[in-house]
């Protein structure tokens, strides 16, 4: 795996570096840190200073560019200039929030996050009796390992990421990919994982908690189980049997019910 990052998942912090590596080695998958790839031909990854590697499989990632609104400012990519409560910078009485905005990460929950200080603002400067706050980035992150997802969470600031946690239990609830206040409670109501008004912070368990054997398995199997569902309401059969190998990896079997959702999900995946 190649990375032009110092670290990978550097955004996220060293927990999450030091979490992906050891994801790495232990799949005895080699790790490339600062390392940019220019090309890819033949089985062959061209590197930027011209070696070469033989590599199995290439995902490239697309560079995200900003599609300039008319009359609305924008920076050299065709990004929209914010200050840090979403004001458009030049255009008195504009905010803007989301992916459009010159923010460099690019992400749901942090989308959320710019329009809540963007909505503050706005209020304000209609009368309405609040300080607003200003978008201070938190990171949420999902990572898919091929057992149990681990959770990512980060504080971003200029200086870097503070606050990094790694998790195998939600650092969230609900535990949406997309963590939003509440977007994240919007999104788990229509697959029932778990309905609070608001997204809720939840601490990093270490170990089992005394007490709890298995809380954390608990947890995961009862999410797999509901994005494995939620998936195949949406006719994504192939995903909804993934969730299930995930289930299956952490209790050894399927519970009966289970295992007939999952030779009638075989058969419509076919
Ligand atoms: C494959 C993929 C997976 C992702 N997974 C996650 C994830 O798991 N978690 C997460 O947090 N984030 C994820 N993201 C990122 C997330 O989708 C974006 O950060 C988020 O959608 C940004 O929201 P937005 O409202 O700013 O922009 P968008 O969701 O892109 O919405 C912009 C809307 O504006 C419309 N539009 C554009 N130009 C104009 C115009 N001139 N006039 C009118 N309408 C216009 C577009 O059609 C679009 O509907 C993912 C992104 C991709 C591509």
């Amino acid at each position: 795996m190649l990375t032009p990052e110092s670290h990978a998942l550097e955004v996220f912090g060293p927990a999450a570096a030091r979490h992906v590596r050891e994801l790495c080695a232990n799949r005895g998958i080699e790790l490339m840190t600062r390392t940019r790839a220019v090309a890819f031909q033949n089985g062959k990854l061209t590197l930027q200073g011209g070696e070469s590697i033989d590599v199995d499989r290439v995902v490239a990632l697309p560079e995200l560019v900003g599609e300039p609104i008319a009359g609305v400012p924008h920076d050299n990519k065709g990004f929209i200039p914010v200050d840090e409560h979403g004001a458009v910078r030049g255009l008195p009485g504009v905010y803007a929030a989301g992916d459009g905005i010159a923010y460099p990460v690019k992400q749901g929950g942090l989308a959320t996050q710019q329009a809540d200080a963007a909505v503050e603002a706005i209020a304000a400067s209609l009368g309405a009796a609040i300080e607003p706050r200003p978008f201070r980035a938190r990171l949420r992150g999902q990572l898919l390992t091929g057992l149990g997802p681990t959770y990512l969470t980060a504080g971003v600031t200029d200086a870097g990421p503070r606050e990094s946690s790694v998790a195998v239990n939600p650092l969230w609830w609900p535990p949406s990919k997309i963590a939003g206040r509440y977007l994240a409670p919007y999104l788990s109501s229509q697959v029932s994982v778990g309905e609070p008004g608001q997204l809720e912070e939840r601490p990093p368990v270490k170990t089992k908690p005394a007490g709890k054997p298995g809380a954390v398995a608990d947890e995961l199997r009862q999410m797999a189980v509901a994005f494995a569902d939620s998936d195949a309401a949406g006719g994504d059969y192939s995903s909804a049997l993934r969730w299930l190998d995930t289930v299956e990896q952490l209790d050894g079997l399927l519970a009966p019910a289970i295992a007939k959702k999952q030779g009638e999900w075989r058969r419509r995946a076919r």
